[in-house]
């Protein structure tokens, strides 16, 4: 065989491959429901896509600094100090192709072969892999829906061993839309402390949260924990940015500089030109954000109003990001045509197939019982989409 023992381990992204294939069903002319997408399905806002054109005017496309032009570090240290209470120098900052790279970076800085990564599940579908990718172990910590998903620190202490090397947490969360609070951040930072570990804490979806919930940054809970954290943040989700790639990520000196020294041996840069729309993006009017936060809020209303009436399946109200995430099990069991429904997949294909609606599959983000819906879809889809799965549902016998 060729291909080596990593690439081996690991599979295309999941959620990718799902919306791929709506598209595709699109394509053909299918009329497709596509609740798979990843990303808002807002327009980059002018005053971004302005900067970028006026870079490419001025000529600003050559290399830049590897880890990011100053101009964006000294934006993305006065977004810490302004939203999170977070003060970081500039060599504590790198800028990367998106937050993905620099989840990639940190994990290839920090792991070694055998660590141990422990991964609240369900989970964002990369960390496990990327971990695989650097020869660690994934450790998934069961999250339970009646906690609303926020890892137990029983749970979390039992998993520890002396392998143990990181933590990833995600809030909110990509899949489950749920927000920890801070009573519980500040349980699982004093673990994390007891036991020497780091924690990258993904915090993509910080500025969309709903019901008055506001985001906590673990890194802004004491020096102590900020010097265990890795912070990971990007552009793609509160800008409408996804395929601009700019992400970044902030913590101790030393991670930072090795996370460069990666970078600079791969990527080298993240593209001049979106580096300079980020700065527009972070330093100009922020009203866009709340546009968008508001059209999400309407639509999350409606969608998780709308599944809690359907027979069968029942969803917590997500307090952030643009994601539901209904409880299926109780569907599991029933038939269609001869045709069992047993677990995420199946009832993700029978709904794909049957009723021309995209979702993708709870087992994708570690948790069989659970279906994933993006509402970044016009209000408009999401009617049609949640009237044709009743349909479909109420047709299982
Ligand atoms: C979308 C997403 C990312 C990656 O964002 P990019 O900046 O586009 O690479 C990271 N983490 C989570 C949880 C996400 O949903």
């Amino acid at each position: 065989m060729i291909l080596s023992n990593r690439a081996q381990k690991i599979k295309p992204s999941p959620t990718l491959a799902i919306d791929a294939k709506a598209k595709a069903m699109k394509a053909q002319g299918i009329d497709v429901v596509n609740f798979g997408v990843g990303e808002p399905d807002f327009d980059t806002p002018e005053n971004i896509k302005e900067a970028a054109i006026k870079a490419i005017k001025e000529g600003f496309t050559k290399y830049t600094p590897v880890g990011g032009i100053d101009a964006l570090k000294d934006a993305v240290i006065d977004k810490f100090k302004k939203d999170n209470g977070l003060d970081y120098t500039r060599e504590e900052i790198i800028i990367s192709c998106g937050a993905k790279h620099s989840l990639y970076n940190i994990n290839q800085a920090i792991l070694s072969p055998g660590d141990e990564v422990l991964i609240p599940s369900p989970y964002w579908v990369s960390y496990p892999d990327q971990a695989l990718l650097n020869d660690a172990v994934p450790v998934f910590v069961k999250t339970y829906e009646k906690d609303s998903f926020m890892l137990r620190t029983e749970s979390l202490k039992a998993h520890i061993t002396p392998k143990t090397k990181l933590l990833i947490l995600n809030s909110p969360s990509n899949p489950t839309g749920l927000t920890y609070d801070q009573k519980t951040l500040e349980g699982i930072a004093e673990i994390v402390l007891r036991n020497n570990m780091y924690i990258i804490s993904d915090e993509i979806y910080e500025k969309l949260t709903y019901d008055g919930v506001k985001h906590i940054s673990i890194a802004s809970l004491g020096k102590e924990i900020k010097q265990r954290t890795i912070v990971v943040n990007g552009l793609s989700k509160s800008y409408a940015m996804t395929g601009w790639r700019i992400g970044y990520a902030a913590g101790p000196k030393d991670i930072i500089k090795a996370m460069t020294n990666i970078q600079s041996q791969s990527t080298s840069n993240p593209t001049s030109i979106a580096q300079k729309a980020a700065v527009e993006a972070l330093r100009g009017p922020q009203d866009f954000i709340k546009t968008m936060l508001e059209e999400f809020d309407k639509r999350r209303k409606f969608l998780i109003d709308s599944l809690n009436k359907i027979n069968g399946l029942s969803c917590l109200t997500p307090t952030g990001a643009f994601y539901a995430f209904p409880n299926t099990s109780a569907l599991y069991g029933r038939y269609y045509n001869e045709k069992p429904i047993n677990s995420s997949s199946d009832l993700a294909m029978y709904l794909l197939e049957e009723a021309k609606v995209a979702l993708v599959h709870g087992a994708a983000f570690g948790d069989d019982n659970y279906v994933r819906l993006s509402y970044a879809t016009s209000i408009d889809m999401i009617k049609k989409g949640v009237d044709r799965i009743a349909e479909a549902i109420q047709k299982l016998k």
